[in-house]
């Protein structure tokens, strides 16, 4: 079988109807990590055939996204805002629309730091990641930030912190990014100028209705977020105004219905502050931003 041959089989293989993008894609990534070949280099060996060794490396590879196996667990990658980050079963895996957060957050920020000026020492200009996982948010913003910027990672798992590490030192970030054991703010010592997270907030029942994908794969702790999702975001919000500077920004990911809710927990823990839900492209509530 050639590698053109190889990833028609497996696409449909991984899709039901035969051929969505989303087995094609996928197709792609495994047998990809199956030759040890990006996806560029993939399509320049399309007439080349496979060795039974990576037949059956590919068919393993295969079959374990048959059962529900993310592919980014499987191949160990997941690209995010433009950054290649390994990903394991310690952390969840970065969602495309997470980079819209990002984004929220890089624009605050940067006007921030360019409004402080050089005389300000950049050491105090600090941006918290809470639940920092695989490292997604923290390693983004610390790329697109200018380097007086210090970012803090924070999450309750070792073996998360663990991965954040390898990918920032991946990244040639390991210099920018501090990471810290905690439960929420607080192995904070000081008010910090951002505070940005993707906490979990799907609501239980809704993590028990998930594909297996994400309830049999990914760290229950990274998404459920109780009966009505909101538990650590309430809790963030409350332990927030004691964490963050005057003029300060508190940037964190909802889920598509809770824009009305979070907001109302953000007014009451922050009364005089501007406070808004951001939509994503999908015109879903996806990014609560509180601006004190
Ligand atoms: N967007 C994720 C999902 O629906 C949830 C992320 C989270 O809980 N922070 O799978």
């Amino acid at each position: 079988m050639t590698v053109q041959e190889a990833l028609r089989q497996g696409a449909r293989l991984l899709s039901a109807e035969g051929g969505s993008d989303e087995a094609n894609l996928e197709a792609e990534l495994l047998l990809g990590h199956a030759l040890g070949l990006d996806r560029a280099h993939l399509y320049q060996h399309l007439r080349e055939p496979l060795t039974p060794e990576q037949q059956s490396a590919y068919d393993g590879l295969l079959e374990r996204r048959r059962r529900h196996e993310p592919a980014a667990y499987i191949t160990g990658r997941r690209e995010f805002y433009g950054l290649d980050l390994e990903v394991t079963p310690a952390a969840m895996i970065p969602r495309p629309e997470t980079e819209l957060l990002v984004e929220l957050a890089l624009d605050f920020a940067g006007s921030r730091v360019r409004g402080q000026g050089s005389g300000v020492s950049g050491s105090e200009f600090r941006v918290v990641d809470v639940g920092v996982g695989c490292g997604a948010i923290a390693l983004a913003l610390a790329a697109n930030l200018p380097p007086e910027v210090r970012v803090v990672g924070i999450d309750v798992s070792a073996e998360a912190l663990a991965l954040a590490r390898r990918n920032a030192e991946r990244l040639g970030l390991g210099g920018r990014l501090l990471l810290v054991e905690g439960d929420l703010l607080g192995p904070l010592a000081s008010p910090v100028a951002v505070i940005v997270g993707n906490l979990p907030y799907v609501r239980t029942a809704d993590w028990e209705a998930a594909p297996p994908e994400i309830r049999c794969f990914e760290p229950r702790r990274a998404l459920d977020g109780g009966p009505d999702g909101l538990r650590l975001i309430e809790r963030l919000l409350r332990q927030a105004p004691a964490y963050l500077k005057p003029a300060g920004a508190l940037v964190l990911e909802i889920g598509d219905k809770q824009g009305t809710a979070a907001s109302a927990l953000a007014g009451q823990a922050f009364p005089r502050a501007q406070v808004r839900a951001e939509r994503d492209l999908s015109g879903l509530d996806r990014v609560l931003v509180v601006g004190t």
